[in-house]
């Protein structure tokens, strides 16, 4: 057994005693977070429509696209509004997209969702950290809630941009870069595999405490953001020489490879700089921060190394442009959550489902091209949800115990 894990379920047992979790406040909970997230939704369609046009999600305000009309906010209400005037608008009866609903009752249902297992009595989400902080309930609940909906939104926003343009904005992507390491830590999911990498981070000594150490953590840190930047100069040329004809790459296509790489590696310093500061001088609420901070950190590494290599030997293999870059700068804030273990298997799950819908989407009609992002984010959630006992289901089938 290792350091984690005892301290991190005495936790959540601890939990269990508290007030205010039992069947009816959970419904009361998840009832109130449909409706607000029916208002996110409402804005998250604006988001998904106006972000990859480059135009400001905040102003002007909604317009009719066939009339021009502002539309009133009684006519903006989220889900009511589209029912009250089925689908159309009132002044000149033009057809708005029922995706407008779906989207408004998806995020709803998946803020609802979020909310009722962040307030379950036994989820770990935050467990590690919030009690040696000295929070209580509703507090350390709310605030996992509150970061892994940041991801849920950031996940919803970019699965249907890449649906309808093949892209992921890139200032969702990067500032997520910037802010998951940080919201993950405060979410204390990415811990719950336990295992990696409390190890590296906590030795038990002789007499049965906890030692904290970073010296691992900095060294794998380190190795993988100067292997990203040694990695460059052979990126570059793998694409100069496997990537001909019509799709050669041409300078602007460089640049931008270049930026995004450089972009990651920076977002990921505040946080490796960050975790020693914790371990070395915090509290032990605040080492657990510094843990989940590190486990952060490796995840988001481990999320793009894994798509960033596959993608790079892929290119030189097929010939062709084998990498998704948007997906590598998608999966890397993913990572965060999951961790090192989970993104991994987010990965894999990804493919799976992809290889499952893909073949009879592929036999029966289209040959729209799907891109891999919706996958990534459907293997994220499953993960999310699934992920430990799945972890647990796995190592025993494999070890036989
Ligand atoms: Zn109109």
């Amino acid at each position: 057994m290792n350091a984690g894990a005892p301290s991190a379920r005495a936790t959540v047992h601890g939990h269990c005693a508290e007030p205010g979790h039992g069947d009816n406040e959970g419904m009361a909970v998840a009832a109130i977070a449909f409706l607000l997230g029916s208002f996110v939704g409402s804005f998250l369609n604006v988001c998904i429509h106006r972000l990859p046009r480059n135009e400001s999600v905040v102003h002007p305000p909604s317009r009719c696209y066939s009339c021009g009309t502002h539309v009133q906010w009684y006519d903006n209400l989220p889900i009511v509004s589209w029912l009250i005037l089925r689908g159309r608008c009132r002044w000149c009866d033009a057809p708005f997209s029922i995706r407008y609903l779906l989207i408004e009752l998806l995020v709803g249902a998946v803020t609802a969702a979020v909310a009722w297992l962040a307030f379950a009595p036994s989820h770990p989400w935050s467990a590690l950290w919030a009690d040696g902080a000295g929070l209580a309930w509703p507090w350390p609940q709310s605030i996992a809630c509150a970061s892994v909906l940041v991801l849920a939104y950031f996940l919803i926003v970019s699965v249907f941009t890449d649906l309808d343009h093949m892209i992921i904005p890139d200032e969702l992507t990067k500032s997520m870069q910037v802010a998951a390491p940080f919201l993950a830590a405060l979410t204390g999911a990415n811990l719950a595999f336990g295992w990696l990498p409390i190890d590296l981070l906590m030795r038990i000594d002789g007499a049965g405490s906890r030692i904290a150490t970073v010296g691992p953590f900095l060294t794998i840190a380190a190795l993988s953001l100067v292997f990203l930047l040694a990695s460059l100069p052979i990126a570059h040329r793998v694409y100069d020489r496997f990537c001909t004809g019509p799709m050669a790459w041409r300078k602007e296509d460089h640049q931008g490879f270049r930026a995004g790489v450089l972009w990651f590696v920076g977002a990921m310093v505040p946080p490796i700089v960050v975790v020693p500061m914790l371990i070395a001088w915090g509290d032990p609420w605040l080492q657990a921060v510094g843990v989940g901070l590190a486990q952060a950190v490796l995840g988001s590494l481990a999320g793009w190394l894994s798509l960033y290599v596959v993608g790079l030997l892929g290119t030189a293999a097929f010939k062709r442009n084998a990498m998704g870059f948007g997906d590598v700068k998608f999966l890397a804030p993913i990572g965060c959550f999951l961790g090192p273990v989970g993104v991994l298997y987010a990965f894999f799950a990804a493919a799976i489902v992809g290889t499952v819908v893909g073949i009879p989407m592929r036999l029966f009609h289209s040959k729209r091209e799907i891109p891999f992002g919706p996958y990534l984010a459907i293997g994220a959630a499953i993960v999310l949800i699934w992920g430990v006992p799945l972890h647990h289901w796995l190592v025993g089938l494999v070890f036989g115990r």
